[in-house]
């Protein structure tokens, strides 16, 4: 076997690997790239060509409409093979979002697996993480600290309903991300029977039309945009956390403030952004979930992307794995929130 470090190399744009000649949800434009979602922070615009699952790359367009002009689009369904110049890859499902997906890179008699971003939680709305042993573990380390613990989302979502119980007159505003948060929240809330009318800030309805379009069912949603103030009184109103401050709040009747975010764990950050109902809903792995990982793959080397990549690292040497820091900027949370 040659090992990876040979053929897969961190250039400025992004992750390359070199028989395959592609970039990994690149940073910057290139000829070639492989997206493992449609996160901003990963699906970039100006490539040459895209390889992604159809899930993704209709949640793409959704998103970036325009930007997408000149880029060659290519869908590979997860489980299939395919050779991409000298290399064979393969999608298999990351249950972060709708259509994210783990590349699989096998090149002379080694494998290697790029997670992406990934949770092992349940999610109603994707397709559930697929463990695939592995030489190199590629992994992401958003919340790579023992201190991370994420509830179960049902857990979570319960405490709003409870609120709901409690302040029957005041509309619940809660934060979400528009892709992925946003419609899980919305299937974790319809799963534990809520069937009334969710209101959507006019930044999240695109992707949930692409969501339903795909066929995840959210059940009644209303823009809150025209929406008489009263009529959300007692009700759950989403949008994006950037909205959770401004104007367009304030015409809410008495609203009680939630943020659903696997920050929401630093009661800090909660304070900080004044929530008054912090819900630890996160689409990244937690700290057990991300060592559960490394023992599902088998992967003797750890290689971590961007994140707490220090504590994690330690982690898996501890477990007599190899762990390899590629410091690869430009990805989080943060800046899927800014795009969005
Ligand atoms: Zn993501
Ligand atoms: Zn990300």
């Amino acid at each position: 076997m040659t090992h990876p470090s040979a053929w897969l190399a961190v250039r400025p744009e992004g992750l390359y690997c070199i028989p395959g000649d592609f970039f990994i949800d690149p940073l910057r434009p290139v000829g070639r790239a492989v997206i493992t979602h449609a996160h901003s922070d990963h699906a970039r615009a100006g490539h040459g060509a895209v390889l992604a699952t159809a899930e993704t790359i209709a949640l793409m367009r959704t998103r970036m409409g325009a930007g997408l002009e000149g880029t060659q689009l290519q869908a590979l369904a997860p489980g299939e093979d395919m050779r991409l110049n000298g290399a064979n890859i393969k999608l298999v499902p990351a249950g972060h979002v709708l259509g994210s997906a783990q590349v699989v890179i096998e090149h002379e008699g080694a494998r290697v697996v790029v997670s992406g971003d990934y949770k092992r939680a349940a999610d109603p709305t994707c397709a559930p993480f697929e463990p695939v042993a592995c030489d190199v573990f590629i992994t992401e380390a958003t919340f790579g600290l023992p201190v991370f613990t994420h509830p179960p989302a049902g857990q979570e979502a319960g405490k709003l309903l409870e609120s709901l119980r409690m302040f029957p007159e005041r509309a619940h505003l809660v934060g979400c991300y528009a892709l992925g948060k946003t419609q899980r929240l919305i299937g974790v809330l319809r799963g534990l029977g809520y069937d009334a009318p969710i209101y959507l800030h006019g930044a999240l309805i695109p992707v949930c039309d692409t969501y339903e379009r795909l066929g995840v069912r959210l059940g009644a949603l209303l823009p809150a945009t025209g929406a008489a103030p009263a009529e959300m009184a007692g009700r759950i109103v989403l949008a994006p956390p950037s909205a959770l401050a401004d104007r367009w709040s304030r015409r809410l009747p008495d609203p009680l403030t939630a943020l659903a975010s696997g920050w929401m764990r630093v009661r800090q950050r909660a304070k900080a952004r004044g929530v008054e109902l912090p819900l630890v809903i996160s689409d990244h792995a937690d700290w057990p979930e991300l060592l559960r990982t490394f023992d599902d793959v088998g992967a003797p080397e750890i290689w971590v992307t961007h994140g707490e990549e220090q504590a994690l690292i330690h982690a898996a040497t501890q477990r007599g794995l190899t762990g390899r820091a590629l410091r690869l900027i430009g990805y989080g949370e943060a800046a899927e929130e800014e795009a969005a």
